[in-house]
């Protein structure tokens, strides 16, 4: 009979009542109570199923074997002496042999203007670059605004690209500075190519937009193709106005959002916590008027700038503001989410793995691309490390900077390797790691501590009604 041990990327997480078991590289979290986490640490060090239902000759023998199989099935136990992580290791082999056919590829991102009408603090898009490329693009009176050839040709592009791979879906994504500045081109980008292209692929748009220029006519159109409007909007200070930029959560931005409800549109928030906005930053007030305005969904972001994450302190109270938002919103009714959430996602098995859905957190690990208006290809819009031009798609798949963003998805540097929530964190955004290291595979330890930390306080807080619980005890 094979010796089964524990696995060495078992995580316990010590509970109130209970405790959460997860691996680190597949998740499949369950709950346990103390008996049932007995059983588990039985195998440590390596033991027989027979031994171990010996151990516990007060439960039927039945019970204990199916209690381990399931322990196996998550692969909280392995037999002695596996390679656990091979499963890793094939899987990374087969993405550098393919990813260069495109097969990774599912968003396209339209930087369809670099203008906005606002002028927030905190815009990254000033202050992020650190590549010849960008500095060159960002201010080039060409690449301000996109036009229709330049969209035909990389959604096509795209589409022909998923055709090969069989892909079934491309998310389009509006971003700028402000999309809505180059609305006569998203208009047509939608009356074009609608929600479905010839070779039957599923077009699924969103936009990115302050939410300052939306029209009824816009609103109808969103409506008419599904477009998902994920509205930046500051948190409301004492006043009820975004503080940061008063604009930002302003009443012209909160009119606007009563003209999306009325076409019945799926709205969702983006909003940041950063050094700018974390002192008045009031996240009850924000679900409050997320709920007021019908908003499906609060995406809170965190800084891009590294610096913020240097004090300890700072860090205490990011956890801490983004769980007492979590847990406000979970009680109006409005998920709040974000990279950090994701990662639990995955944890309890809500969201697909990596090695399913092809990235962690970060899509720009070659699950997207990102088209400025002249057509010149980055991996997002944070990013720097230039890729090519639209026009040669094949090139931009096979350049070597598409490949180190596509295979940085399993380990987002050395550092990772035994974290406890390696297998579903991206890490820091791979483009402030570009303007701080000029390099993305290096880890910025002090933003690691926010994601363990408050995975660690969504893991601890899961409602039982959530996730798997088996007990064993009274069975
Ligand atoms: S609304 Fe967005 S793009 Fe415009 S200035 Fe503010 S952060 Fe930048
Ligand atoms: S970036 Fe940090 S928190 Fe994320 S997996 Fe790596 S070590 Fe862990
Ligand atoms: S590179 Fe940064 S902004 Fe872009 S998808 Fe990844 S984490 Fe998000």
């Amino acid at each position: 009979m094979h010796k089964l041990k524990v696995s060495k990327y078992l995580q316990i997480v010590p509970r109130r009542k209970d405790f959460a078991v997860y691996h680190s590289l597949y998740g499949n979290l369950m709950l346990v109570d103390a008996e049932g986490k007995a059983v588990l640490e039985s195998f440590d060090g390596g033991c027989s199923i027979d031994k171990a239902v010996k151990k516990f000759g007060t439960y039927d023998d039945s019970v204990i074997w199916s209690y381990v199989h399931d322990l196996r099935m998550r692969d909280f136990l392995v037999t002695d002496g596996c390679d656990e992580y091979e499963p890793v290791r094939n899987d990374a082999a087969r993405r550098e042999q393919r990813y260069e056919k495109g097969y990774l590829l599912r968003v396209l991102q339209l930087v369809v203007a670099n203008t906005c009408n606002f002028n927030c603090k905190y815009c990254f898009v000033d202050t992020m670059y650190e590549s010849e490329e960008r500095e060159i693009l960002q201010h080039r009176s060409e690449n301000m605004m996109m036009t229709f050839d330049v969209a035909k040709q990389a959604i096509e592009g795209l589409l022909g690209i998923l055709g090969k791979n069989g892909g079934s879906q491309l998310n389009i994504e509006f971003f700028g500075g402000e999309p809505l500045m180059n609305w006569d081109l998203i208009k047509r980008v939608l009356e074009t190519f609608q929600n479905r292209s010839s070779d039957n692929v599923e077009l699924l748009y969103s936009v990115t937009t302050n939410g300052s220029l939306i029209t009824e006519e816009m609103a109808e159109l969103f409506g008419k193709y599904n477009v998902t409007v994920t509205v930046s909007f500051d948190a409301p200070g004492p006043h009820g106005h975004a503080v940061v930029h008063r604009e930002k959560g302003s009443d012209r931005v909160r009119e606007n959002l009563e003209i999306l409800k009325k076409h019945g549109n799926w709205v969702t928030f983006n909003s940041v916590i950063s050094k700018e906005t974390i002192g008045s930053y009031d996240g009850k007030a924000l679900i409050d008027v997320a709920r007021e305005h019908g908003i499906a969904m609060v995406g809170l972001i965190l800084d891009l700038d590294l610096a913020f994450y240097s004090k300890s302190s700072q860090r205490e109270k990011v956890v801490e503001e983004l769980w007492l938002t979590y847990e406000y919103g979970r009680l109006q009714g409005v998920p709040v989410v974000g990279y950090w959430y994701q990662i639990f996602s995955q944890i309890v098995g809500r969201q697909p793995i990596n090695l399913l859905s092809g990235y962690k957190t970060c899509p720009a690990t070659g699950c997207k691309v990102s088209v400025e208006p002249e057509g010149h290809v980055f991996i997002c819009k944070c990013c720097s490390g230039y890729l090519g031009h639209i026009s040669q798609p094949d090139a931009v798949l096979s350049s070597e900077k598409y490949r180190q963003y596509a295979m940085q998805v399993y380990r987002n540097a050395p550092g990772c390797e035994g974290c406890e929530i390696e297998g579903f964190c991206s890490g820091v955004c791979m483009g402030a790691l570009e303007k701080k290291y000029h390099r993305t595979d290096i880890i910025e330890k002090s933003s690691c501590e926010v994601y363990k930390g408050i995975t660690k306080r969504l893991i601890e807080n899961v409602h039982s009604t959530d996730v798997d619980v088996h007990y064993l005890a009274g069975r």
